[in-house]
């Protein structure tokens, strides 16, 4: 590795594990200081021996459920005490929202989980960190959305609704930026890849036959690196 994230600070969210791990991991071995954000502690140790063991730096590790928005305030303040300002932000943990189904079938807290995780903690994710990007030499923002977000995917309600007003949301905040600060935002949209997630989404199928999160890593590394000029755009992975 060639520490070309040596003295970075990222936050990654949904660290516990499939593509959020791939990327804290990929960082990590690049050089950066992680905050990692997930619910599953034990998963977020695991994570931390891993990126020690590859001689990375060891992780913030932050066990919090992201729907508690006023902890978001408070992950922001504490990284702002500690660091004075934010490097990268990486809002990828996501949630199916029950799985696949009818509009009309789905139980009103799949729905809210669906928009609280993938629209709403992101906002919030926004919100808080904006000022701290702002005070980095070369800010980076990204987050990850999925193909459904673009056209119509019948049983795929909830999620897709909520991708695709990530998208809106994520656009939009570039476009203010765009003209005022060195922030760069974008979203990924990593494709196909073998992960809980999408095992849920199609159970029964072979995931050896996937892309691995692994391998999908290195395009949001790629976005992170201070040259980078992608802007307000949806990257496609691998
Ligand atoms: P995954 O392995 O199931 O990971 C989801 C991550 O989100 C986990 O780390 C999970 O951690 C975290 N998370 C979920 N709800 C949370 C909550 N309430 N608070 C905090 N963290 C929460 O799935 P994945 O495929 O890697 O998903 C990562 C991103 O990729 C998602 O945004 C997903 O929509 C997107 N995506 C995936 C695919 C694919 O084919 N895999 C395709 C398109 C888009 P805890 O459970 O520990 O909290």
């Amino acid at each position: 590795m060639a520490g070309l994230l040596d003295g970075r600070v990222a936050l990654v969210t949904g660290a516990s594990r499939g593509i959020g791990a791939a990327v804290a991991r990929r960082l990590a071995a690049e050089g950066a200081e992680i905050v990692a954000i997930a619910r599953t502690q034990g998963a977020l140790e695991e994570l931390d021996d891993q990126v020690r063991a590859a001689g990375g730096k060891p992780l913030v590790l932050v066990p919090e459920d992201l729907r508690n928005f006023d902890a978001i305030d408070k992950i922001a303040g504490a990284i702002f005490h500690r660091w004075g300002r934010l490097d990268i932000l990486i809002g990828n943990a996501g949630a199916i929202g029950g799985g696949l189904s009818p509009v009309a079938h789905h139980a009103p807290d799949d729905w809210e989980e669906a928009f609280a995780v993938n629209l709403t903690a992101n906002w919030r994710l926004i919100r808080a960190c904006d000022p701290l990007l702002r005070m980095a030499e070369a800010g980076k923002a990204m987050f990850t959305t999925s193909g459904v977000a673009q056209g119509i995917h019948p049983f795929w309600g909830p999620y897709a609704a909520s991708k695709a007003a990530l998208e809106t949301m994520v656009k939009t905040w570039a476009a203010e930026v765009v003209n005022t600060t060195q922030l760069r935002i974008n979203l990924v949209n990593p494709g196909a890849v073998a992960t809980r997630m999408r095992a849920i989404a199609f159970p029964g199928e072979d995931q050896t036959k996937l892309a691995q999160p692994d391998d999908v890593a290195g395009t949001f590394l790629s976005l992170c690196l201070p040259g980078c000029g992608h802007h307000g755009e949806v990257i496609l992975a691998g």
